[in-house]
């Protein structure tokens, strides 16, 4: 092994890990990267994580009736840094926990021999057992869960499995199909996310948490986890959690699992050492060179030069995904209690508003939001349909759809008295440019979030009135979700801005919202005419 301190503190033949590990090198191929299409051998942390998983208790006798009973550990949680090789381990696990061994099948005497051709593998393989060691066979039949904090994510280790039986002997008798895995014995391999919690009734045999360091309470991926262990548990299955270091404020499933007392939960989290600063450059680099040490395909300066970007717009962020360390950020920018307590289902009897827009070109969202004369904020809908003015990519093709926010903004011009919209203009100048023309530049304002000198102050104000619940808000589902991933990150002299806790947890609907109530409030503080109003209108809500 690469890592001197990865030794076992238990006899190597209890386990079915050994067993296992050449399994996988057998019937899995690399499923990317620089040696893709090698045997996917697991070394280093990858050899020690399946060894210590899969370890047996040395009393253990084959009970059907009590398929757990033989196992050391009930589960496992694996932290490390990004691209260590988390995803194929991940995959490789859970092929062989859906057709190779799987099971305590009793102790070796001297000639036993796994045989894949006994378990319906035509490959040929087969694997001599040393006397006194653990033998394992497959479950008969295998419904295995894979969750991810959000739909797209669920291919971090979807795609790798995909690859592994297209590429290798499993192709005879294992099926990529649409959305599952057929397993033989109509067994499964199933991708799920909190989004599809229809799937969760199913019963599971076992499963796998991908990035459960982002599975919270307050995004319910938390609460998704715990119902699939819970009937993975009733189905005498074991489950695995992948994860980058976790933020201490989040209390996520991966902390809860760290932080447990109880001693059947196998935890891998290997961390630098504590003298080293992440801030500066040469300890950056001892940092990853320790970090990766175990991961020969990842290349220390490619590694070096991503983090030192991401060092740039978000420390925090950057040490945990590389430097694989447990750093507090400071937090969310708005709890649950104070956003809910504000929502007001109301009819707009006003037409006079102020617009926020936080544009985007693909991945993230596009969203204009209103705050009334009055001080409520909503989300406009627009068109035929009514939709709201929240475009996710997804949903078109993996590009915003200028055109349907041009005309949104047209028709709520139209419709409405516009005090002033403030717009940030990264990707969008030059509409920004055109409204400017036509509206006037004294109501379209260009109005850039990454400017700590305003943005600062803003995200202030817009605190400080919802601590006095001087605004109150129409309860859009989208706004929500993004208001709950804000994240303040730490900026020069005290001050911070927003972030997103992760890629998939996006907060665009609370950046146009902070900006519509920057827009509405300077409004008011030039000398919003309080005039009344035109006939009123219902306002959407999104559900
Ligand atoms: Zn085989």
């Amino acid at each position: 092994m690469a890592v001197d301190d990865l030794t076992l503190d238990f006899d190597p033949l209890h386990t079915l890990g050994f067993l296992r590990v050449d399994w996988i090198e057998r019937h899995c191929k690399v499923p990317g990267g620089v040696y893709e299409g090698d045997d996917l051998a697991f070394n280093g942390w990858q050899l020690y994580c399946s060894v210590n998983h899969h370890r047996i208790v040395p009393d253990a006798v084959v009970d059907p009736r009590r398929l757990l009973a033989p196992f050391h550990y009930r589960r496992s949680v694996v932290v490390g840094p990004q691209k260590c090789g988390k995803s194929p381990w991940g995959a490789g696990e859970l092929l062989c926990d859906g057709v190779g061994p799987s099971l305590f099948a009793g102790w070796a005497l001297g000639d036993e021999v796994y045989r894949c051709e006994d378990h319906g593998c035509g490959c040929g393989w087969e694997y001599e057992y040393a006397p006194g060691e653990a033998m394992g066979i497959p479950r008969r039949k295998s419904l295995l869960g894979l969750l991810a904090y959000a739909e797209s994510q669920t291919q971090n280790v979807y795609e790798p499995l995909q690859t592994m039986i297209h590429s290798g002997p499993l192709s005879e008798f294992v099926f990529v199909r649409e959305g599952f895995i057929r397993l033989p014995n109509r067994g499964k391999i199933v991708p799920l996310s909190a989004a599809a919690r229809s799937k969760l009734g199913q019963p599971l045999t076992g499963g796998l948490g991908d990035e459960s360091g982002l599975y919270t309470s307050s995004n319910k991926v938390l609460d998704t986890w715990q119902t699939m262990r819970r009937g993975i548990a009733a189905m005498q299955g074991r489950t695995i959690e992948l994860t980058n270091p976790w933020d201490p404020m989040e209390n996520s499933a991966a902390q809860q699992a760290f932080e447990s007392k109880r001693d059947d939960i196998f935890r891998y989290y290997r961390k630098p050492p504590a003298d080293l600063s992440y801030g500066s450059k040469r300890d950056r680099h001892k940092i990853h060179a320790y970090v990766y040490a175990d991961s020969p395909w990842v290349d220390p300066a490619g590694i070096d030069a991503e983090a030192a970007e991401l060092v740039e717009t978000d420390p925090t962020q950057a040490e945990r995904f590389f430097g694989n360390r447990l750093v507090q950020g400071l937090g969310a920018f708005i709890d649950d209690a104070l956003w809910t307590r504000q929502t007001r289902l109301e009819i707009i009897p006003d037409k006079r508003i102020s617009l926020g827009m936080d544009g985007s070109v693909s991945g993230d969202w596009t969203v204009i939001r209103a705050e009334t004369i009055d001080g409520h904020r909503f989300t406009p809908t627009y068109g035929p349909d009514n939709r709201p003015t929240i475009w996710n990519p997804a949903e078109w093709n993996g590009n915003i759809p200028r055109g349907e926010v041009v005309a949104a903004a047209d028709q709520l011009f139209r419709e409405f008295k516009i005090a002033r919209f403030y717009i940030d203009p990264r990707h969008w100048e030059t509409q920004a440019d055109a409204w400017e023309l036509e509206h006037g530049d004294e109501v379209v304002v260009q109005w850039p979030t990454n400017q700590i000198g305003r943005m600062y102050p803003a995200l202030n104000r817009y605190h400080t009135d919802l601590v006095e619940d001087s605004t109150t808000h129409d309860g859009c589902v989208v706004t929500r979700t993004h208001a709950l991933n804000a994240r303040k990150v730490a900026k020069a002299g005290d001050r911070y801005i927003l972030g997103k806790p992760s890629e998939h947890q996006k907060i665009d609907a609370e950046m146009a919202d902070v900006l519509a109530h920057e827009a509405a409030a300077d409004a008011r503080a030039g000398g919003w005419a309080r005039i009344r109003t035109t006939k009123p209108r219902r306002m959407a809500v999104i559900r």
